[in-house]
């Protein structure tokens, strides 16, 4: 497949590189071209600007939030000025109104859209491993599904409207935040009576409670391995927020006590550490 990929962070680097792994043929562009430069060095073609890398291709964008995404679609030499026929496949968190824009936006240029959304964080991305949330007309997610298949060990389709996958994502992530906080505060009560924070993550893996985010999340934060951040909590906090919008004025309680917690840890100044971090006092 003849892709582009623009968004070379810490998520978007991995799936670039599971790309051309399987050998797709990729240009790639990134706002800083420094971290271009390793792919153009495996073989990539190097991109000037989001409008040269698409040309007709399919175009993967991994990129931090909706400025970002909104500078590389809407901006000079955006995708949306590269002309009819392109696909792109928006992989970054971004909001439910700015998919709904862009899906819009797309058509109007004659050019394709879907969301797909990937759960998982950097290390997963690198190995290939990501599950992936699409959402799009069928046909758009049969033509991306290749580029999926190179970074995703698996595809969820929700069903044709990129929203959806969008709104999916932000539920996700909120559900991830409130597990986080859940097992800071498990372990501190356990901890009140003699339990080590490594015991109570070890029950946590072993018991009925070991689901794949307790698993994963319980020995982070026993051991208290904030940094280097795989995902950030200021992203987190992006996420969140993104979710209370999503919801239309519907009560999330919970999720607004996670953005005031998520808050006051960024004013302290820990906004870069990994969002595992949130429940720390
Ligand atoms: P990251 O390492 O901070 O990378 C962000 C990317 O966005 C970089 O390529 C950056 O370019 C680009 N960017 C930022 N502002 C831009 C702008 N105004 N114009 C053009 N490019 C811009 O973030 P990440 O961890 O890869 O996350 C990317 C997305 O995936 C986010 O939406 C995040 O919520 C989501 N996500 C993250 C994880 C995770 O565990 N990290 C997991 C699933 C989903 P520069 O290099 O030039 O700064």
């Amino acid at each position: 497949m003849d892709v582009a990929f623009i968004g070379l962070g810490q998520m978007g680097s991995g799936m670039a590189g599971c790309l051309m792994d399987a050998g797709h043929a990729v240009t790639v562009w990134n706002r800083d071209p420094a971290k271009a430069q390793p792919f153009a060095d495996r073989g990539a073609a190097l991109a000037t600007s989001p409008a040269q890398a698409a040309g007709s291709r399919v175009v993967f964008t991994m990129l931090a939030n909706d400025d970002a995404l909104e500078a590389v679609c809407f901006g000079d030499d955006g995708l949306l000025a590269a002309g009819p026929g392109l696909l792109h496949v928006s992989c970054s968190t971004v909001s439910v109104a700015l998919t709904e824009r862009l899906t819009q936006a797309h058509t109007d240029a004659g050019q394709r859209f879907v969301s797909a959304q990937v759960l998982g964080r950097p290390d997963v991305a690198a190995a290939g491993k990501l599950s992936i949330v699409a959402a799009g007309p069928p046909a758009d997610l049969d033509a991306a599904q290749p580029g999926f298949d190179a970074f995703g060990a698996r595809t969820i389709r929700l069903g044709d409207r990129p929203a959806m996958a969008a709104a999916a994502k932000v539920a996700l992530n909120f559900g991830i935040a409130a597990v986080i906080e859940t097992i800071s505060e498990q372990i501190r009560i356990a901890g009140a009576h003699e339990v080590s924070a490594t015991q109570m993550a070890q029950l946590l893996v072993e018991s009925e409670f070991g689901a794949r985010m307790f698993a994963s999340y319980a020995p982070m934060i026993a051991s208290e391995r904030f940094e280097p951040a795989g995902f950030p909590l200021y992203l987190g906090r992006k996420d969140v927020g993104l979710a209370i919008a999503a919801a239309d004025g519907a009560p999330l309680p919970l999720a607004q006590l996670l953005a005031e917690r998520m808050d006051a840890i960024i004013a302290a100044g820990g906004g870069a550490r990994d969002w595992s971090s949130l429940g720390q006092v």
